[in-house]
């Protein structure tokens, strides 16, 4: 069977599959069968992180899947920690020994941390693993405009990606349109709301998913794929990642789309990147 899961083409002239599995909060004890299970399902982009603590067991799953390195697409970050170090050879050198491989295809600046004063060097750090080919696209996450204004201006690469917290009730319409004009793709993160809001519970949500004969959340990755995200849902259960991943056989219409983007609220779940530090 042909996978449904549209590539999207980033900056970096690869391309990324639309829809991945986030492991944020899988517990390493956890993350070899939650991972192998998500393979099983159809996923074959992984989101993980050096502050995740599950990158040997993401590494084990693939190396048990048997999947052909070419047809995965796998993303790692680098920890905050190793950024305000400035450790970043050693973080991403350390992450590719506990993923089993030799390159990954999309490394991303965690967080911008901007008290700190060293995403830019980090990030020409990057530019170098790009070049070397060991990350075939380098990205940020929880960069504010004014961060990727500052990279833009600084360094020589424009990011692939930003990933980003991005939900019905924090939709980050400025980020996008600004992301958008600069071929920066937008991820989204949380972008079930972590299960913090009522999001399932929201009448129009409801009467979308009753409309489609669908749950709550395959609305929910539906719109985000339909506004152009890139978006990497987490579940621990096997049927709620196959209920994720079959979200290709139906499309919202245009008025469905616009009572959805009505349900911004501008509010986060997560941190405020500018107080991360
Ligand atoms: P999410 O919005 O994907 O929500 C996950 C929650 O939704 C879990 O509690 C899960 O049980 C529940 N859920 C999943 N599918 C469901 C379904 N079909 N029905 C009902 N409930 C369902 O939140 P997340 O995990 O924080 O975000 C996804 C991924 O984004 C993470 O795993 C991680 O890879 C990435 N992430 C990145 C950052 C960052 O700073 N870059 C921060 C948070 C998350």
């Amino acid at each position: 069977m042909t996978n449904p899961v549209p590539p999207l083409n980033l900056n970096s002239g690869t391309s990324i599959p639309q829809l991945g599995f986030g492991v944020f909060r899988v517990d390493p004890t956890d993350a070899q069968r939650v991972v192998e299970d998500a393979l099983e399902v159809g996923y074959r982009h992984i989101d993980t992180a050096a502050l995740y603590n599950n990158e040997e067991q993401v590494g084990a799953a693939i190396a048990a899947s048997g999947i052909p390195r070419d047809e995965l697409f796998i993303t790692t970050k680098l920890g905050n920690p190793d950024h305000k170090s400035g450790e970043v050879v050693a973080a991403f050198d350390l992450s590719l020994t506990k993923l089993g491989l030799d390159y990954v295809d999309l490394y991303l600046i965690h967080w911008p941390m901007p008290a700190n004063e060293r995403y830019v060097q980090a990030w020409r750090q990057l530019e170098r693993f790009y070049g070397e080919h060991s990350a075939r696209a380098i990205g940020v996450s929880n960069f504010l405009i004014p961060h990727l204004e500052t990279l833009l201006v600084a360094t020589d690469i424009v990011p692939a990606v930003n990933q980003v917290e991005l939900h019905p009730v924090f939709q980050q319409r400025e980020l996008h349109d600004f992301a958008a004009a600069h071929g920066i793709g937008i991820e989204a993160w949380g972008p079930l709301g972590q299960g913090k809001y009522d999001l399932f519970g929201m009448s129009t949500i409801q009467d979308v998913a009753a409309a489609h004969e669908r749950t709550p959340a395959q609305i929910v990755i539906r719109w985000h794929l339909q506004a152009g995200n890139i978006v990497i849902p987490k579940s621990n259960s096997r049927e709620r990642m196959r209920e994720n991943f079959e979200v290709f056989d139906f499309e919202l219409t245009s008025a469905e789309m616009v009572a959805i983007a009505a349900l911004d609220e501008d509010r986060r779940v997560g941190g405020n990147p500018a107080d991360v530090n």
